[in-house]
């Protein structure tokens, strides 16, 4: 099985990205895409994120035998309730929000009998709206595949083809699983890079524009991550967050040994911990997840 018709519901960074991916890889597809904001549906149509840009959500699912819920995490329920009336019944619904076990049963709760397949594309910038999608976004990237136990193995491997067409590496996971891994490798470093940001800009006795001046010292690469989209990463926060949680009361009790060993000069717990994360590092380019260039490549793919 293969999809023809694709619907794109947000067309944003994530929604603009399949678009234009699907445009590049699979141009015998035909796409459709509605987005809540009128001026994000006209420059997706100027920019031709999706073949036709639709007036409503009903609309631009009609016809389709895929869905791709494109729209932050919280909205995902909302959304496929404003679509039900409309979509076809063997059309297969998937997302691609940053979480998976709130997603799958906002969506199962307002399209009962539909087969659904979760997604999560682990592929992003700090950029969103409809000008910051690129049809790159997903090469040699992972995007995890969440589908419940009953699912049918055809439509699984349906939807893994489309996103292997689209340049990712699909893998399959327990939804619970994903937003543990998940928590630890993205919602945590978030929220640190939340926090560091704040904590700087509120200190008294440094200025503002000392932390400007001299944000090469580290605190730049977490702005970065810490101008990511408010309204995606409240949600995110919020519905995955019994892990993150957990995944914080463990940072914490990390942060509080390397406190304890800075506060009693143990050097060696310092370095150890530290040759430890640099290892790390090494493996995640080795793996072509990231790029050793000072500005990590980004450069090249109009990033940040
Ligand atoms: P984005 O650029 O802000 O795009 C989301 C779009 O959805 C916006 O245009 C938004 O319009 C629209 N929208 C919101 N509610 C809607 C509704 N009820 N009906 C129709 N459209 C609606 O955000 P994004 O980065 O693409 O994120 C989209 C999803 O991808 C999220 O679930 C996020 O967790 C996931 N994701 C993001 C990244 C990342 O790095 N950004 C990576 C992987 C997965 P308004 O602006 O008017 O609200």
């Amino acid at each position: 099985m293969t999809f023809q018709r694709v619907a794109i519901i947000g067309l944003g960074l994530l929604g603009g990205s399949v678009g234009l991916a699907v445009k590049e890889h699979l141009p015998g597809i035909r796409t459709s895409g509605y987005d809540a904001d009128p001026a994000t549906r006209a420059r997706a149509a100027t920019r031709g994120l999706v073949g036709t840009v639709c007036e409503s959500a009903a609309d631009a699912v009609r016809a389709a035998d895929l869905v791709v819920l494109c729209v932050p995490v919280g909205a995902m329920g909302a959304v496929a309730a404003e679509l039900a009336s409309a979509l076809p019944a063997a059309a297969v619904v998937s997302d691609v929000g940053s979480s998976k076990q709130g997603v799958a049963k906002a969506l199962a709760e307002a399209l009962p009998g539909q087969t659904i397949i979760p997604a999560h594309p682990v592929a992003g910038t700090e950029r969103s709206g409809p000008d910051a999608g690129f049809s790159s976004l997903f090469q040699q990237r992972w995007c995890i595949l969440t589908p419940p136990a009953n699912a049918d193995p055809a439509k699984v491997a349906a939807l893994a083809a489309f996103w292997e067409a689209l340049g990712a590496n699909v893998e399959l996971m327990d939804a619970a699983h994903h937003d543990l891994v998940l928590a630890v490798t993205s919602h945590l470093p978030h929220l640190i890079a939340y926090t560091i940001v704040g904590t700087a800009s509120d200190l008294e006795g440094v200025t503002e524009s000392e932390v400007i001046k001299y944000s090469a010292g580290g605190f730049r690469d977490f702005t970065r991550i810490a101008a990511s989209d408010p309204t995606m990463w409240r949600d995110v926060f919020l519905s995955n967050k019994d892990a993150v949680l957990e995944m914080l009361q463990r940072f914490t009790e990390d942060l509080t040994a390397l406190q304890r060993a800075i506060r009693i000069g143990d050097g060696d717990q310092l370095f150890g911990h530290f040759e430890r994360t640099r290892a790390i590092r090494r493996s995640i380019i080795e793996e072509g997840q990231d790029d050793a260039r000072p500005d990590f490549g980004r450069s090249d793919h109009g990033e940040g």
